[in-house]
């Protein structure tokens, strides 16, 4: 197929260099233009809603009338637009500057991100923390560095695009098990006993179905055959566990997780960046060896004082944790009221099941249209707590 394409565009030996370089662009955009079309012919086109407001529990929508009731953000706790948070990053960009032109171990650490590091750990009760742009950038570099041809990977086969991106890029060997199936997972785990480490990975929260991992059975498996717990906690931190500590917390094992990897970017203030918490000597590896780390730009300071401060309000108290679960409650149940399916369990992602992709998205195109009308004035951009 490539070779027939490439064959449609000859080089001729008397072309000047820009008519040669407009046939290679004319057959990338015949190439591109195929491969488009046949994203829209499989009916799984991405278009993007433009938001003219800040992120929040109500939002303007180009397009459409007045406020929107905005359902489908990660920012769990509403922290994004709370405005001790917004305060925070402001004075972070006002006293570090716009950013560090630099990577971390050139010239890019400030105190402040030393101290979120800090913090990070403290909140998960680990031992260090490491930073990254973001926790696709910690998936994608936690596993090359860590593991070996000589280790093995279990990972589950519903796990978030950047795990399977990060595992793909190292050199360990790689087990793949059904999701969630305990007894599949035995089973690999079995078949990885010539293994030196074992490592298995698993999402904390599923974000498809907002499913949790049964992470007691993983952990009592993983003691059994001698193996580490890997868990990505973006759908988790924040707000899962009575201290919103995640699924480990949720789920009683924090003291047999060995590493979490999270985001920035859903509940603590949803600005961007991951991180990587667990075991001081696997921190120190990563900043010698973890590539996203060593070869990308600091997180700016504003993002860092206002995930600094996300963490602070959730130390203070747990009741902001603990307000998501009675809405997540409220909704769940109000919803099955009215006569809707919602799948998954306890979690705040609560997938309102319509049974055909077609009537989804024609029902969020009049739920958008119809707008929220009156019922969002001095609603504006009130925070969920
Ligand atoms: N892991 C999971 C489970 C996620 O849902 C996401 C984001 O959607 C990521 C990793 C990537 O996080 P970030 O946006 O910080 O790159």
């Amino acid at each position: 197929m490539w070779c027939s394409r490439l064959l449609s565009y000859p080089l001729s030996q008397g072309q000047s260099s820009s008519s040669r370089a407009r046939a290679a662009l004319a057959q990338l955009n015949h190439v591109l233009e195929a491969e488009l079309e046949s994203i829209r012919g499989a009916g799984t086109w991405k278009s993007e809603r433009i938001i003219t407001s800040k992120q929040g529990p109500y939002i303007h929508v180009e397009g459409s009338r007045g406020g929107i009731l905005n359902f489908c953000a990660n920012n769990y706790l509403g922290l994004s637009s709370h405005p001790e948070v917004i305060r925070s990053g402001l004075e972070a960009l006002e006293k570090f500057g716009a950013g560090l032109s630099s990577v971390r171990f050139i010239c890019g650490t400030q105190t402040i991100h030393k101290n979120l590091e800090e913090k990070i750990a403290r909140f998960h009760q680990r031992e260090d923390a490491i930073l990254y742009a973001s926790c696709f950038d910690a998936n994608a570099g936690i596993f090359e560095a860590l593991l070996t041809p000589e280790d093995a990977v279990l990972s589950d086969e519903l796990n978030h695009a950047s795990i399977i991106d990060g595992i793909r890029l190292c050199k360990a060997n790689k087990y793949r098990y059904k999701h969630m199936d305990m007894q599949d997972l035995e089973a690999k785990l079995q078949d990885a006993q010539k293994h030196r480490l074992r490592l298995v990975a698993t999402d904390g929260a599923f974000s498809m179905d907002g499913d949790i991992a049964p992470l007691k059975e993983i952990c009592s498996l993983a003691q059994k055959y001698q193996a580490l717990v890997f868990i990505d906690e973006c759908h988790a931190t924040g707000f899962l566990g009575p201290n919103g500590r995640g699924t480990d917390e949720l789920l009683g094992v924090m003291d047999q997780v060995a590493i979490v990897n999270s985001t920035l970017g859903k509940a603590l203030g949803g600005a961007a960046g991951g991180y990587t918490t667990g075991p001081k000597t696997l921190i120190d590896l990563l900043r010698q060896r973890s590539r996203p780390y060593l070869f990308s730009n600091s997180l700016p300071p504003a993002v860092v004082g206002c995930a600094s401060k996300a963490l602070d309000l959730l130390m203070e108290s747990n009741a902001i944790a603990q307000s998501m679960v009675a809405k997540t409650r409220q909704f769940r149940s109000k919803m099955a009221a009215a006569g809707f399916r919602i799948s998954g369990n306890d979690h705040p992602i609560c997938p309102v099941m319509l049974g055909e992709a077609r009537l989804a998205s024609m029902m969020a195109d009049d739920l958008l249209e119809k707008g929220n009308g009156e019922g969002t004035k001095g609603a504006e951009m009130t925070p969920l707590l």
